[in-house]
């Protein structure tokens, strides 16, 4: 079973919306300029200077890891707002028109799949009945003209589309290979370290559990390897199913770990308890042979100077002690 949950897309929608962002700005800023000075059109100017410089404010934001996601929704509002009144106000032939088309490519790049599409649908609606009323009838065809916009915008729309789905499927392909463990399916010891760093910056206690299998090499050496594989497996099942978290991982030979986040030194020795028994008590065979099984677990609590290797190396520590101790035994 997979525990983790893949992010949306490998390309982080957040790096996007900062140089969107600034390509934004720089474009209504020259927009502003024409509309104010040469074409003496300053409703739709004073418009395009408002996105600019939201613009600009979210690619400071951006910059500054200061990201909301707000931000993308009001920023792509305001320019398909500025798009469709300059499809609504300036004069067909100036082609304002053509802007709508890169629409869908920035929905799906900012907001994934499924909004992109609900986005892309909607602003063809729009833009469609927009242009067909304001069609001069003496230079366009309204109708040839709407089909002919809807036409592109779908073709771009659809390969956006395409595009997303492929991406999707790809991400969480790479995500697995770079994050899952082969054999049990949990994550591994670079998820660890990732969810390390993320949790010790939102998080006020940390504890980390090591879980090692007792005399795992005895198992080996009588079932042979690929039991001992199942018999990994089997652990990896009955952890996830002992302990209600996701954060589990394969470290690597016949040591686990699990971070638990927010409880008290004392719940952290229970939950680890758990587990001890939920393995002690779990049935395992080699062809209808029953194995005996045990753990040891080292349970270390974070501390603010940790590093991630101090917090692993204060954990292993404990679980010498347990090991030292007899086994089957959780020590913090
Ligand atoms: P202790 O109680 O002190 O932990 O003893 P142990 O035998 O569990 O520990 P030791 O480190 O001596 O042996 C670990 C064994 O785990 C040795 C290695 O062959 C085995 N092992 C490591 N990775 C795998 C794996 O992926 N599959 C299998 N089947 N065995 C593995
Ligand atoms: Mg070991
Ligand atoms: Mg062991």
């Amino acid at each position: 079973m997979n525990t983790r949950r893949y992010p949306h897309s490998s390309v982080s929608p957040e790096e996007f919306h900062k140089w969107l962002s600034a390509l934004i700005c720089v474009l209504n800023s020259v927009y502003f300029l024409l509309n104010m000075t040469i074409l003496q059109k300053f409703g739709i100017g004073v418009i395009q200077l408002t996105v600019a410089v939201f613009g600009g404010y979210c690619f400071y934001k951006s910059s500054n890891n200061l990201y909301r996601p707000w931000h993308k929704y009001a920023l792509m509002t305001m320019l398909t707002t500025n798009i469709l009144l300059s499809i609504a106000i300036m004069e067909l032939v100036a082609g304002a028109t053509y802007w709508g088309l890169a629409l869908p490519f920035w929905y799906y790049s900012l907001f994934g799949l499924r909004k992109g599409f609900i986005f892309s649908a909607i602003i063809v609606l729009l833009s469609a009945v927009v242009i067909f009323f304001r069609t001069d009838t003496t230079i366009f065809m309204p109708y040839r003209t709407v089909f002919n916009f809807t036409l592109v915008y779908c073709s771009i729309w659809l390969v956006c589309h395409i595009y997303e789905v492929q991406r999707q499927k790809t991400s969480v392909l790479l995500h697995s290979l770079a994050l899952q463990d082969d054999l049990t399916d949990l994550q591994n010891r670079h998820a660890l370290k990732a969810d390390f760093r993320a949790f010790h910056k939102n998080f006020e206690s940390i504890h980390m559990l090591i879980i090692d299998i007792d005399h795992f090499k005895n198992i080996n050496d009588k079932h042979g390897h690929d039991i001992g594989d199942t018999v990994l497996t089997k652990v990896a099942d009955l952890l996830m199913q002992s302990i209600q978290v996701k954060e589990i991982y394969r470290l690597g030979g016949e040591e686990f770990v699990i971070l638990l986040k927010d409880i008290s030194d004392e719940t952290a020795h229970e939950q680890a308890e758990k587990v001890r028994k939920a393995i002690e008590l779990g049935i395992f065979f080699s062809h209808n042979e029953p194995i005996k099984l045990t753990v040891s677990i080292g349970i270390s609590s974070l501390r603010p100077e940790h590093e991630f290797t101090d917090f692993l190396r204060a954990a292993d520590q404990k679980l010498y002690q347990a090991k030292h101790e007899g086994r089957n035994k959780v020590c913090r």
